[in-house]
């Protein structure tokens, strides 16, 4: 429409002003102060084309990772409220109800999720309507929702083991550490994190005591253990 009282004049601005007639600045001698070259204007559209595509793409992504965690939450029954495999938990009177409770989250090793919702909001994207509470969650997330309560059970009880035997070590650590001065010691090995060889430092930054990788403390420990 508003092409119509475009000029097919390149000297003058043809710009469209609010009553309609076209702006006519001469563009021969200085740019339109007021308005975009047409050129400017179809870059303008790509540009805006292109961020269109790329928050598709997010909320696509988004959308598909939230699919993969519900998935996982909604595999195994809730040590909580009980509700089976492949529906939702209750709330204390039985109802049918959006979050998870944390117990199956954490049987399901995946906290996040934390709600029935396909879609996350950050980026301030607009809430979309949730799926129902009563609707065939099977078909919300179309997958067979398989009952691997079991597994994940085993695998939880492995994961809190481990959980144990790591703050167990900590503890033993901490305590050999405090004992006597240790640094010779564990400068006496190497270090299994970083291949540092004897006598030489640590490299690199992860979980360190002072200057030393916990590992490499751990491998000294052991090896005074052992003489
Ligand atoms: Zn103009
Ligand atoms: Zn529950
Ligand atoms: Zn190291």
């Amino acid at each position: 429409m508003g092409r119509a009282v475009e000029w097919h004049n390149t000297d003058l601005c043809g710009h469209p002003k609010k009553d309609g007639t076209p702006c006519g600045w001469v563009v021969a001698e200085s740019r339109c102060p007021f308005h975009l070259t047409p050129e400017e204007k179809e870059a303008e559209r790509l540009r805006k084309e292109e961020e269109a595509e790329r928050e598709r793409v997010r909320v696509a992504e988004d959308r598909a990772e939230r699919r993969r965690g519900l998935i996982d939450i909604l595999s195994v029954s809730c040590p909580h409220c009980e509700a089976p495999a492949a529906e939702l938990c209750m709330n204390p009177t039985g109802k049918l109800q959006r979050g998870f409770h944390k117990a199956r989250r954490q049987l399901a090793d995946c906290d996040w999720p934390k709600e029935y919702e396909l879609q996350s909001y950050a980026y301030d994207r607009p809430k979309e309507v949730p799926p129902p509470l009563d609707g065939d969650l099977r078909k919300v997330l179309d997958d067979p929702l398989t009952d691997r309560t079991a597994e994940m059970n085993a695998a939880y009880v492995k994961r809190k083991e481990a959980d144990s035997e790591r703050k167990l070590q900590e503890l033993r650590r901490a305590a050999w550490l405090a004992a006597e001065p240790r640094d010779e010691t564990v400068a006496a090995v190497s270090c299994p994190q970083c291949a540092a060889v004897p006598q030489a430092p640590c490299t690199g930054s992860v979980r360190k005591y002072r200057q030393v990788h916990l590992q490499r403390v751990d491998v000294a420990m052991a090896a005074e253990g052992s003489l």
